[in-house]
């Protein structure tokens, strides 16, 4: 009803039919006899039919009023059935406001919503057993209780609130029987870490006896037990002390019928090297360390390819690296990566560049030595004409430090930078006439002098063997030669003695036996562990 009345008058919908009107409590029966509008009304009718038979039995007066209710309260039922019909029961505010008509229903809507409101007021609260609220004491007090996660701010594990007459105070602190303590050995070494731990010396210079030879390093941890002792003024015994002594060894030291005792077990250890392979992308140093290559490693894969390939130009996409490198894995899970071993580079359309680790140095698979040294020669197929040190200067006419050795060569042979590095003076120098400089490393340099023609400028970087000039006689010059100094820290030096300037070479059984590893670290599986997006990218 109330639904109705707001319904229609706020939608300004139609009334519906009457029957729905007034659906609850009324249900019509069959043959158009009604029941009456009380719950259960089928089993109110079956009563009253029972009642009635019964009434009948005392007299036929009483049946009589009985059949006479009935006929009225079914008049009453169709009387309201055929109002409905007529759409009399509409309590439609929305047409013709203030209307006679209107306020009667306004008025009709007002008692049904007033006596809604009335009966709702009638219904009494129920009380339930609602515990009073905690005082803060009690609250507090509670809070260490709590099951209540310590994000949501718990503060379980607090000492519960003890009251202050209870206590009883100890005469001393009770004496826990044993101490276990995980430390980590750090830098200071294990016995710095152990006498901070409370270790007595005596047990410490026990341990150092132990130990001799073995040398945890930093990142190790120690656990260590210590126990019951007799007075608070000696240090607890030391009762067992086990820690990671290396790589491969653990070692457990406990006390046996009074003396410390050392039990070592080793730790297995597979020594497979680690292979990676991938696309070189865009960054070569960036590749190699989202394959999981460390950064030592990884830097050390790129300055020993820069020695014999020419990254200037850059890699292409479709480039590939193969890396090897020393790994250790403990059973104990620690994985552990030592040198640079293999590395190799395939680049499309050039054959591919592999490096090898062999004694000490790294060589090409030729047996060539990766870094190498100044050419011996900076000019083709010419003769050394004149050696390093003092002698009579041919043009000055005394004698002085020769500072370099000279080439008897013709005017424009092609003089070659003796190694790679960057032009650091190109240009007229004095009495050497045209003059380049090329800076090799921090220590080392080599000049050119009397050129006819300079083909590099300040600056400019240069590969091993690119011709940077030509042979000539400008300067203090008798004739066509190359005058060809070397400065190793700022100083000239006899290229002819020096040891390092010829590039290692590996000949006979040496190069037998690297080759054989190079074979080998060739038929090495690759890791599974290599990350996908690197393995992906080609
Ligand atoms: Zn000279």
């Amino acid at each position: 009803m109330l639904n109705q009345c707001f319904g229609s008058s706020l939608f300004n919908l139609r009334p519906e039919t009457g029957e729905q009107l007034y659906q609850p409590g009324f249900q019509p029966t069959g043959g158009g006899s009604v029941a009456l509008p009380f719950p259960g009304s089928g089993a109110a009718s079956d009563a009253a039919s029972r009642w009635g038979a019964a009434l009948a039995r005392i007299g036929a007066g009483a049946r009589a009023a009985a059949v006479a209710e009935r006929r009225r309260l079914a008049d009453d039922w169709q009387r309201l059935r055929r109002a409905a019909a007529q759409g009399d029961i509409d309590l439609d505010l929305g047409n013709a406001v203030f209307s006679r008509r209107w306020w009667m229903k306004a008025g009709a809507c007002t008692a049904l919503v007033g006596g809604a409101l009335w009966a709702g007021l009638q219904v009494m609260p129920i009380h339930e057993g609602v515990p009073r609220a905690l005082t803060p004491a009690e609250r507090e007090g509670a809070l260490p209780h709590m099951v209540a996660p310590l994000a949501m701010g718990a503060i379980t594990g607090a000492p519960p609130r003890v009251d202050a007459r209870q206590l009883r105070p100890l005469a001393e602190a009770p004496e826990r029987p044993r101490v276990e303590r995980s430390l980590s050995v750090g830098r200071r070494g294990l016995a710095a870490a152990l006498r901070s731990a409370g270790v007595g010396a005596d047990d410490l210079a026990a341990v150092n006896r132990l130990m001799a030879g073995l040398n945890p390093g930093g990142g190790s941890r120690a656990n260590l037990v210590l126990g019951r002792r007799e007075t608070k003024t000696v240090p607890r015994p030391l009762e067992s002390l086990a820690l990671r002594a290396a790589f491969d060894l653990k070692v457990e030291i406990s006390r046996v019928d009074g003396a410390l005792v050392m039990k070592r077990i080793p730790i297995r250890v597979d020594s497979t090297p680690l292979r990676v392979s991938g696309s070189t992308g865009s960054s070569l140093s960036r590749a190699l360390r989202s394959a999981g290559i460390p950064g030592a490693q990884a830097a050390e894969f790129v300055k020993q390819m820069r020695h014999v390939v020419d990254f200037q130009r850059g890699l292409g996409k479709s480039d590939r690296f193969d890396i090897i490198i020393e790994q250790d894995r403990a059973e104990t899970g620690e994985v552990r990566h030592g040198r640079l071993l293999f590395g190799a580079l395939m680049r499309k359309g050039k054959d591919p560049v592999e490096i090898g680790w062999h004694d000490g140095d790294y060589y090409l698979a030729s047996g060539e030595g990766v870094k190498k040294g100044l050419m011996r020669t900076p000019v083709d197929g010419a003769r050394m004409s004149s050696g390093f040190g003092m002698r009579r200067h041919p043009v000055l006419g005394f004698s002085r430090m020769h500072k370099g050795v000279d080439f008897s060569a013709g005017t424009g042979t092609p003089i070659l930078a003796a190694g790679g590095g960057t032009v650091s003076f190109a240009g007229w120098h004095g009495g050497h006439g045209q003059y380049v400089m090329i800076r090799h490393n921090k220590d080392l340099a080599t000049a050119y002098a009397h050129m006819s023609r300079i083909n590099v400028r300040p600056g400019q970087k240069v590969r091993q063997g690119q011709s940077i000039g030509a042979v000539g006689s400008t300067g203090l010059s008798t004739g066509p030669h190359l005058h060809y100094e070397v400065y190793l820290r700022g100083r000239a030096v006899n290229p002819v003695n020096l040891k390092f300037i010829g590039g290692a070479e590996l000949a006979g059984r040496s190069l037998d036996a690297f080759q054989r590893q190079m074979n080998r670290w060739r038929a090495l599986p690759m890791a599974d562990a290599a990350p996908k997006s690197v393995q992906a990218a080609d």
